[in-house]
């Protein structure tokens, strides 16, 4: 009897890069709700060369995926088809000129906000509480206390599926609420921020006051993903949910937080089904008592599992 063939795995039709590519990732420890399946390939590409050429030759037929911090994320338990990406390390720098700072999309919100203030350069504090990278806040329009990414955007650079690279403004993103009109194969590579000539220590307390209302109002320490809904118009989500008796609200391993209850939170033993599936019975018992059809903020991204389990 002839031997069963191997199975070629995705890993096999790859173009060659400099940066390292895992089959099979395992990705939930890399999101902030530590839940979902393996990437079928994960890809960190050692520069922007390398991305750009591994984007390239990278067949069409091939799903891409990106993400950041994964503090904005529900990766679903059956894993991410084709190939992920994150930018890592390599997509970290941070540079200042007079007033203006150039980050790279890697390179996490607070550490931009610490450098910023470091330079004597206010009004990039805002950052300091949003706890993902550069490239994440440019596509999801990133904002706190009164102040938005797009507010403080002055260009951007984004390489597309097959590699090409666009330099954008501020107004070509379409920006609104937690939104941004970007094409949804665009990875973005670095920002251009605007901010203003400031006294480092003035700037260091407008931070320490955010870090207290954060530890104050939010679940900070769970491992939990921001906030689940948007803001519909005239409404606060959180006070929607708690109206319609949802706070604490449990389903598997998964809970609406008591201290925010637009945040979900992972006990521990959660799974994305129990996350995804708890966010849908609140959108539904909001609906039913308020009459509002509240729309996720937190992206949702991944396979569903199969039947006969994880992918
Ligand atoms: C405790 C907590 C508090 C939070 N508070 C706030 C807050 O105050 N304000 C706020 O706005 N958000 C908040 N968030 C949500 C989250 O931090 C932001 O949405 C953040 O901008 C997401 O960035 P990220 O790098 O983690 O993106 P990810 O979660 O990795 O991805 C989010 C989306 O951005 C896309 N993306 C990521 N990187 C890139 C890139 N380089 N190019 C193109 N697309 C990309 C992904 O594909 C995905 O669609 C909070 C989250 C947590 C866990």
């Amino acid at each position: 009897m002839m031997a069963a063939q191997k199975l070629a795995h995705l890993i096999d039709r790859l173009p060659p890069a400099r940066g390292t590519i895992t089959a099979d990732a395992p990705i939930a420890r890399l999101t902030w709700f530590r839940v979902g399946g393996n990437a079928e390939c994960l890809f960190e590409p050692a520069d922007q060369t390398d991305l750009q050429e591994f984007l390239n030759g990278l067949p069409s037929d091939i799903d891409v995926t990106v993400f950041g911090g994964a503090s904005n994320l529900i990766v679903r338990d059956g894993g991410i088809p084709g190939v992920t990406i994150r930018l890592g390390r390599a997509f970290s720098d941070i540079s200042n000129d007079g007033d203006i700072v150039t980050a790279s999309a890697g390179a996490m919100d607070i550490t931009v906000a610490r450098s910023a203030r470091d330079w004597g350069i206010g009004g990039l504090e805002f950052l300091s509480g949003v706890p993902g990278s550069i490239g994440g806040a440019i596509r999801m329009n990133a904002g706190a206390y009164g102040s938005e990414i797009q507010d403080i955007l002055l260009d951007a650079t984004a390489i597309d599926r097959s590699g090409g690279i666009h330099a954008v403004t501020s107004n070509d993103l379409g920006y609104s609420y937690r939104h941004s009109t970007a094409p949804d194969d665009w990875i973005f590579l670095s920002a251009t921020l605007q901010g203003r000539l400031e006294d480092t220590q003035v700037i260091n307390d407008r931070m320490n006051d955010i870090s207290t209302a954060r530890e104050n109002s939010q679940p900070i320490r769970e491992r939990t993903g921001g906030s689940t809904f948007k803001n519909p118009a005239e409404h606060k989500a959180w006070e929607l949910i708690d109206a319609s008796g949802c706070r604490g609200l449990q389903r598997g391993g998964a809970q609406v937080s008591n201290t925010h209850c637009n945040f979900l939170i992972n006990t521990g033993s959660a799974t994305a089904a129990d996350l995804e599936g708890l966010g849908e019975e609140v959108r539904q018992r909001v609906l039913d008592e308020t009459g509002v059809d509240l729309e996720w903020e937190i992206k949702r991204i991944g396979a569903l599992p199969s039947a006969g389990g994880q992918s």
